[in-house]
């Protein structure tokens, strides 16, 4: 059953984890996306969206 490791995220806590709730907090997770991306890539994209965000102020 290697397909039910999937990697989730908590949205609140913005932590990735391999659970149906966060450790952290126990809010559900949510699987962000169909694992089609590196997880560099995943990092790439935030870093650039972050980017964004503080050019914009
Ligand atoms: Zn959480």
């Amino acid at each position: 059953m290697k397909n039910e490791m999937k990697l989730s995220k908590c949205i609140k806590c913005n932590e990735y984890t391999l659970r149906e709730t966060c450790p952290r907090c126990g809010e559900k997770t949510k699987n962000p996306r169909p694992a089609k991306f590196s997880p560099e890539d995943r990092y790439g994209k935030y870093r650039r969206m972050m980017k964004r965000e503080m050019e914009k102020e």
